[in-house]
């Protein structure tokens, strides 16, 4: 039996911290692990790819602007519509008089009204 040196890094240890290794948010010393498992291992080197794949669409995604006329529509459509709403909290009053009878009254106020202008 041969002890795993402790400069290398098991596929579990890579896949916990292949965000952070992409994210370029891991030490220079665990980066430098991740770098030579991921290069050695086929199958983290296969989830790195992917991983790093996926990125690339969302970065491209994030930066691409909506079309300026569907950006007005959505506006447009937003601010056609005005939500009110008014809650009122349940307030309750206990009274009590002065043949011991006590009265709860409890009152409950809540509408919501959606206006177009
Ligand atoms: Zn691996």
């Amino acid at each position: 039996m041969s002890a795993t040196p402790d400069s290398e890094c098991s596929c579990s240890e890579a896949r916990a911290h292949l965000e952070a290794f992409l994210d370029h948010e891991c030490s220079a010393d665990l980066t430098e692990r991740l770098a030579q498992h991921v290069a050695s291992c086929d199958h983290c080197s296969r989830l790195a790819d992917a991983e790093t794949h996926l990125r690339q669409i969302l970065r491209s995604r994030c930066a691409e602007q909506a079309p300026p006329e569907l950006r007005a529509r959505v506006l447009g459509r937003l601010s056609m519509m005005r939500v009110t709403s008014q809650v009122s909290v349940t307030s309750s009053s206990v009274t009590s008089s002065a043949d011991g009878t006590v009265t709860r009254t409890t009152t409950t106020t809540r509408s919501i009204r959606i206006e177009r202008d």
